[in-house]
């Protein structure tokens, strides 16, 4: 059962379309029983519902719904997207930390939807609650890194960081301090701006705009685990077309 004091995360972009069912669990929450998820590994690797089901069934990082069934993942500080091809009422979930986002997770998602016959302007792409630029320190040598990665390549002059800690004025508790001397990474905005460039339309994009470490739920953070040693709790973020 959801505490009653928890607080529900919602997307004005799927909350318009009635045929979709949706939530951003709170950290520690049980997913639906007949959900389909993946066994996540960072991976680029979408899935069936069908490959996907029962759960951890397959290694992957994205599932694409076959018919009715909640589509899942499960999230610390990594970006849950939820995603919806509006004409032909298909749903898909995905999991993307930097390796996975860096990869191309959600592009390859919605690749595989336009295979399925969905028009780019047709997806709806919605980032929920994931460890933001406040609180998300990256070594410097990450950043040379992600601009070797093929799917940066053209992003490489534009990637979201900065060497100041950007403050959140959404914050519920105090950000992440510098540990690293390092630089603030905007993950979800990588996200964003790679949809973007690939062609899904910025109207398209919705972002949650909810920081694991400083905003969310106390046990939602992974790196705040980290930290502090509280312990931590997935979130299951799922999606469904409704019968
Ligand atoms: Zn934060």
């Amino acid at each position: 059962m959801m505490p009653a004091t928890a607080t529900v995360y919602r997307s004005h972009l799927l909350d318009a379309l009635p045929w979709v069912e949706y939530q951003f669990m709170p950290a520690g929450t049980p997913p639906p029983k007949e959900a389909a998820y993946g066994h996540q590994r960072h991976s680029a690797t979408v899935l069936t519902s069908q490959q996907a089901f029962p759960a951890k069934n397959c290694q992957g990082d994205a599932v694409i719904a076959s018919d009715s069934r909640p589509v899942a993942v499960y999230t610390a500080d990594c970006l849950p997207i939820l995603m919806v091809d509006r004409d032909q009422r298909r749903v898909a979930a995905a999991h993307g930390g930097l390796r996975g986002i860096s990869a191309g997770i959600h592009i390859n998602v919605m690749n595989k939807l336009c295979q399925l016959g969905a028009k780019r302007e047709s997806l709806l792409l919605v980032i929920g609650p994931a460890i933001g630029p406040c609180c998300y320190e990256l070594g410097q040598q990450m950043i040379a890194e992600l601009q070797q990665q093929p799917v940066l390549v053209r992003l490489s002059p534009v990637l979201p960081w900065t060497t100041q800690q950007p403050h959140n004025p959404l914050a519920r508790r105090p950000q992440a301090s510098a540990r690293q001397n390092g630089v603030w990474f905007n993950l979800p905005l990588l996200a964003q701006r790679m949809a973007e460039s690939w062609g899904l339309p910025p109207a398209n994009i919705e972002q949650l705009d909810i920081c694991t470490y400083c905003t969310a739920e106390a046990n939602a953070s992974y790196r705040r685990n980290s930290h502090f040693g509280h312990g931590y709790q997935q979130r299951f973020s799922w999606i469904r077309q409704r019968d």
